[in-house]
């Protein structure tokens, strides 16, 4: 059984919710299954760090923003290690470019052409957990890219197909996927499962909960997702086809 876990920015803001984070990685782990942790930079700190460079450069290139704000995710990957390392469990960090992600040129938001997967297996087969930085990958040129607002869910969706993963959870600050904004709307219903078809109409609709390519990457995969909290652990809303 192998489980890919995506950790989004609010699930990783402070030592508290890191070590929680830790806490459902190794309860994986400890159940026997292989795991692949994916995360994103922590609370705001990807808005943070792109005031910061507009504020030094207000034409900053594509190149150096990405080169830049790719640290956001490798924060992230070294705490989320540490504590899994504090927790006594054998676990290795890896940037996108490490774990063989290949993307395009497009700067800022770079679409995945290829995973190169040989150092996360490599590593598994070690038995270690796999920490991934989200959002990131590298080009033909040698330089960083990053994928786009929210694109730590589609690293964890590309790096779950390409290892034939049986699960891609996507740890968040809601419960699941619902009808409505339930940050805004205290009335919001959440689903059980939705189809990828009826999932990429909520996103059109405006719906952040996962990013877009994510979805599509998964459709095609055939892979299921579930979208839970990263509070309370307890079972979300799966993504997944009609039947
Ligand atoms: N940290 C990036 C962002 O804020 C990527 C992500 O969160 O998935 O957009
Ligand atoms: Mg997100």
């Amino acid at each position: 059984m192998l489980i890919v876990q995506k950790f989004g920015g609010t699930s990783l803001a402070g030592e508290e919710r890191i070590r929680q984070a830790a806490q459902w990685v190794t309860q994986v782990a400890k159940r026997g299954s292989r795991v692949v942790a994916v995360v994103s930079a922590q609370g705001t700190t990807t808005d943070d760090l792109i005031k910061q460079a507009i504020s030094l450069n207000p034409r900053v290139s594509a190149r150096e923003m990405d080169a830049y704000l790719a640290t956001g995710e490798q924060i992230s990957a070294g705490l989320l290690s540490m504590a899994i390392q504090a927790m006594g469990y054998p676990v290795i960090s890896l940037t996108g470019w490490q774990a063989g992600i290949f993307t395009d040129h497009t700067h800022g938001n770079a679409v995945i052409l290829g995973l190169d997967n040989n150092r996360v297996v490599t590593e598994l087969d070690q038995g270690k957990i796999v920490v991934v930085t989200g959002f990131q990958g590298i080009n033909a040129a040698g330089d960083i890219t990053t994928l786009g607002r929210g694109g730590s869910d589609t690293t964890a969706v590309a790096l779950a197909g390409c290892l034939g993963a049986d699960l891609c959870q996507i740890y968040t600050d809601v419960a699941g996927v619902y009808d409505k904004d339930p940050h805004l709307y205290p009335d919001a219903v959440k689903f059980d499962w939705v189809s990828y078809e009826k999932m990429r109409r909520l996103i059109a609709g405006g719906a952040q909960v996962l990013h877009d390519r994510s979805v599509e990457l998964a459709q095609k995969f055939g892979l299921s997702l579930e979208v839970l909290s990263s509070f309370t652990g307890q079972p979300g809303t799966i993504v997944c086809g009609e039947t």
